[in-house]
């Protein structure tokens, strides 16, 4: 499991770097979020949650049951729209209220 980022979405915010329990990621010298050991990133998706603008996505492999598809987090409010994109570009979202406890 890994994630990938899109240095041009990224508008160097830092949430990322903040939210990554394994201290992975740091801002370049372009200010944009990069990630370094990749190999032991372990797929929390704290910094796929965080990103206010969906420019890191996690990939689904086989082993997560998503075949290839990539998984981003669009917030709204207190709202978080899980969005999967699969392989042959269907999406599916699931939304959580952050205020859920038992959810979140
Ligand atoms: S998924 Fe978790 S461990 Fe991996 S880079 Fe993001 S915050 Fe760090
Ligand atoms: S949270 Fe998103 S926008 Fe902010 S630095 Fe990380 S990748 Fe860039």
């Amino acid at each position: 499991m890994s994630i990938e980022i899109s240095q041009d979405v990224c508008i160097g915010c830092g949430q990322c770097a903040k939210s990554c329990p394994g201290t992975l990621i740091q801002l370049d010298d372009k200010g944009k979020a990069c990630i370094s050991r990749i190999e032991r990133c372990w797929g929390c998706a704290s910094c796929v949650k965080e990103c206010p603008v969906q420019a890191i996505a996690m990939f689904l492999g086989e082993d997560m049951g998503g075949l290839g598809g990539k998984l981003t987090v669009g917030r709204e409010n207190t709202l978080l729209h899980w969005i999967i994109t699969k392989p042959d570009g269907d999406t599916q979202i699931l939304t959580v209220d952050s205020r859920d406890p038992n959810k979140y």
